[in-house]
């Protein structure tokens, strides 16, 4: 099973995007940005004041208590798509003949651990290698 984009949302606006919508991510290790918050945040770094802004307060300083709380599903969704990527890397590295003891080891638990954590939830009952 390949990793895919479809159906991910920008970890860093809440917007979904990917192939099949008009709006392009990118990214790495669960995390995705879309070019909207790519053109953001290259402005404030490339912006001396802005960049200065951004140093002195939090984004969620500046928010609203209705912003803060309608915030709370996108940071969630996100959460969630980066803990649903790990399992997708691990079925990937399941589907490459990595041993459970591997993937426990590189986790820092143990082979059991490991295959509780991401074998139940992936449907690969295998709890050998
Ligand atoms: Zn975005």
């Amino acid at each position: 099973m390949a990793i895919k984009r479809e159906g991910r949302l920008c970890s860093f606006c809440g917007t979904s995007g990917g192939p099949g919508t008009d709006v392009d991510l990118v990214g790495g290790l669960g995390a995705q940005i879309c070019t909207s918050c790519i053109d953001e945040f290259h402005a404030i770094v490339h912006d001396e004041e802005r960049t200065s802004s951004v140093r002195r307060t939090m984004p969620w300083d500046r928010m609203s208590t209705t912003e803060l709380v309608a915030t709370l599903p996108q940071i969630l969704a996100s959460a969630e798509q980066n803990v649903a990527f790990a399992q997708e890397w691990v079925d990937m590295l399941r589907e490459r003949n990595i041993s459970w003891a591997e993937i426990g080891r590189v986790l820092g638990v143990s082979r059991q651990a490991a295959w509780e954590r991401f074998a139940k939830k992936s449907g690969d009952k295998s709890a050998t290698a």
